[in-house]
């Protein structure tokens, strides 16, 4: 049997939830341990297109929802992280753009309109022109109007790299995590037959929490999980591009972010209203055939013809919404010892974050001392899924 461990928090999940979570807690001075049973990032996030939203995207039906709003001042706190100057330092994170573009292909400008009417969204948003334009876009055929937007896009595997920097001593590869109840109260975790006992347990696994909250025989907060059908492409041809591309809805017809592959090419990463039910509908050659025509349709003088393609299906694993709809802001839910989270995006983390400092301060959970961690076995970092599907 192995010694117990103890801790103030245990996080489980080492998505971008948990570990920038586990870095702002051990910033503060609370001993934390955290579980994964894959890879750090291998969830969602390492998926995801990287873009730290200003919410400016919800707001294109021409009015600021409460998503807009309540992710208004993440851009701000990601860029003073980024500089080294923020609630945590990461200086050394790869930033792939300063800014994500809105396009708007050809005639569909007077569909902006009630956009553009609000004053907040005015203040975010900057129309670009001629030189300005980013380069995928700067051709003598290129017809519609570009806007910058505050957000920034990041490499997500350099981030996820640096959160586990800051993780220090405290991560541990685990497979089996059973409850480890005292007196009907939880208490801890049984990690691979090791007992951890901790004040406070945070699950933050993404899909993973509807399991963790099924071996507690819990079935609230109930979660959902919306699919996507991403497509990706690589090609010597292409250049960056982070721009959502308008279509007449409320969602953009497609987003593009560019990630450096190892080979020093260019990957494109395609989500929006393509990724999404029709998408999801089709399989991976009609996908890959819709996202070409798509394309062709939008950036015609862009040479695809040596491109190579492949489809990823992921799932968004968010707390239970009503008709499915998009939750607009970090999610929390306590009972006990045990606290549930979901970020419900990536640039929400410090939100979900701040939710949890704000649990331990109502009820007074203040940082303890424990003996130092043993040498733990460490997760391994995920690799970028166009590593592995585009090599
Ligand atoms: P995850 O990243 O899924 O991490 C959960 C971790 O828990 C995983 O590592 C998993 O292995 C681990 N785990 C699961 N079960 C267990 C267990 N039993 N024990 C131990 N560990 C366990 N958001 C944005 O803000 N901007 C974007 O541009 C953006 N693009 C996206 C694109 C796609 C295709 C998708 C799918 C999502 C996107 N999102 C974006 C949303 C964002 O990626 C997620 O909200 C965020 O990454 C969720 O982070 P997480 O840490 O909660 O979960």
């Amino acid at each position: 049997m192995l010694p117990t461990l103890g801790t103030d928090v245990l996080i489980v999940g080492g998505g971008i939830a948990g570990l920038w979570l586990n870095a702002r807690l051990r910033q503060a001075g609370y001993a934390t341990l955290l579980l994964e049973s894959a890879s750090l990032g291998g969830g969602q996030s390492v998926k995801s297109q990287g873009i730290i939203h200003g919410g400016t995207k919800y707001a294109l039906h021409g009015a600021l929802t409460g998503a807009s709003e309540a992710i208004a001042d993440m851009p701000r706190r990601w860029r003073r992280a980024l500089a080294g100057d923020g609630e945590l330092d990461l200086s050394g994170v790869r930033l792939l753009s300063d800014a994500h573009y809105l396009w708007s292909p050809g005639t569909l400008a007077g569909k902006l309109t009630g956009f553009f009417a609000s004053k907040a969204v005015r203040a975010r948003v900057e129309p670009v022109k001629d030189g300005a334009l980013p380069a995928a876009l700067r051709d003598p055929a290129f017809r519609g109007s570009v806007y910058r937007l505050d957000e920034l896009v990041l490499d997500v595997p350099s981030l996820i790299g640096r959160l586990a920097e800051l993780a220090g001593d405290g991560l541990l590869a685990a497979r089996e995590i059973a409850p480890l109840r005292e007196a009907g109260e939880l208490v801890g975790l049984s990690v691979d037959g090791r007992e951890i006992r901790a004040q406070r347990i945070v699950f933050c696994a993404g899909a993973g929490n509807a399991e963790l909250l099924a071996a507690l025989g819990l079935s609230q907060p109930a979660m959902q999980r919306r699919p996507l059908h991403m497509v990706m492409l690589k090609a010597a041809s292409l250049e960056p591009l982070y721009a959502h591309c308008l279509g007449g809805g409320v969602k953009p017809r497609l987003t593009v972010t560019s990630h450096p592959a190892a080979d020093g090419q260019w990957i494109w990463y395609l989500g929006g209203d393509l990724a999404e039910s029709e998408g999801v509908a089709r399989d991976e050659t009609r996908q890959i055939a819709t996202a070409r025509h798509e394309l062709n349709d939008l950036l015609p003088w862009i040479d695809l013809s040596q491109a190579r393609w492949a489809t990823l299906r992921v799932d968004r694993a968010e707390p239970a919404q009503s008709a499915q709809a998009r939750p607009d802001n970090a999610f929390l839910a306590e009972q006990g010892r045990l606290l549930v989270g979901w970020p419900t995006k990536l640039a929400l983390a410090p939100d979900l974050t701040d939710r949890i400092f704000a649990s331990l301060e109502r009820h007074a959970v203040r940082p303890a001392a424990h003996p130092p961690l043993p040498a733990l076995p460490r997760p391994p970092l995920a690799r970028p899924a166009w590593e592995e599907l585009l090599p």
